[in-house]
């Protein structure tokens, strides 16, 4: 799942609204922002295969500490925690942040062939395997992303222009490597992945300069 963990990203600002666009995007996909990390580091392993599933060429092969239930779990834990250490944030605002990395796991458990592990350890893998059927796929993502940017457009208004440009340029720009990603050739070799990957961290820049010039109601 791509733009669909960006959907519950935007969402979220609703129940936290003190909590900048950038963080909720940093939690909701905490673990596709860790992963490329492991993935250079050798750590956790992708494959590009072609025709592994209709929407995605990647085979993940292993990625115990990004994607295992139990450790995202843990994860969302720790980024509540220190978020709500570091900001004296509500309460509210850590466990948004905290069901936001959890969150991860169940829309990737939704769209994953069973490949999604429970625990780190463990040998169980799970998916009900939406990535088979690309209109399925198409539709349930947009549909989710569609909510959280109403969702979004509700709880903040744009101070000034940038505001506005840089929510909308970011909308465009997602749904444009969204359409990219599934329409165009598979990436070249698992490092390609791994940092392109990487690139999202551009987004998460990107949402707090634009949050920042937006503001929230209460
Ligand atoms: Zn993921």
């Amino acid at each position: 799942m791509f733009i669909g963990h960006f959907g519950l990203g935007l969402g979220a600002k609703m129940a936290a609204p003190s909590v900048s666009l950038g963080t909720l995007f940093m939690a909701s996909q905490f673990a596709d922002l860790l992963w490329p990390t492991l993935l250079l580091l050798g750590i956790e392993r992708v494959v590009v295969q072609p025709g592994i599933t209709a929407m995605t060429p990647l085979n993940f092969v292993s990625y115990p500490y990004s994607h295992s239930l139990l450790m995202l779990c843990l994860w969302g834990v720790a980024v509540g925690g220190i978020y709500a250490a570091l900001r004296r944030a509500p309460l509210v605002a850590a466990v948004t942040l905290a069901l936001l990395v959890v969150s991860h796991w169940v829309l990737d458990f939704i769209t994953h062939r069973p490949d999604l592990p429970l625990t780190p350890t463990g040998s169980t893998r799970v998916g009900l395997g939406l990535w088979n059927s690309i209109p399925a796929t198409l539709a349930i993502e947009a549909t989710i992303f569609a909510i959280g940017l109403a969702l979004y457009l509700r709880a903040t208004r744009a101070r000034r222009r940038a505001g506005t440009i840089g929510l909308w340029s970011l909308v465009a720009f997602l749904l444009l490597i969204y359409a990219a990603s599934t329409f165009g050739p598979p990436p070249p070799t698992a490092a390609a992945v791994a940092w392109s990957a990487q690139a999202m961290w551009l987004l998460v820049a990107w949402a707090y300069w634009l949050d920042r010039n937006r503001t929230a109601h209460d």
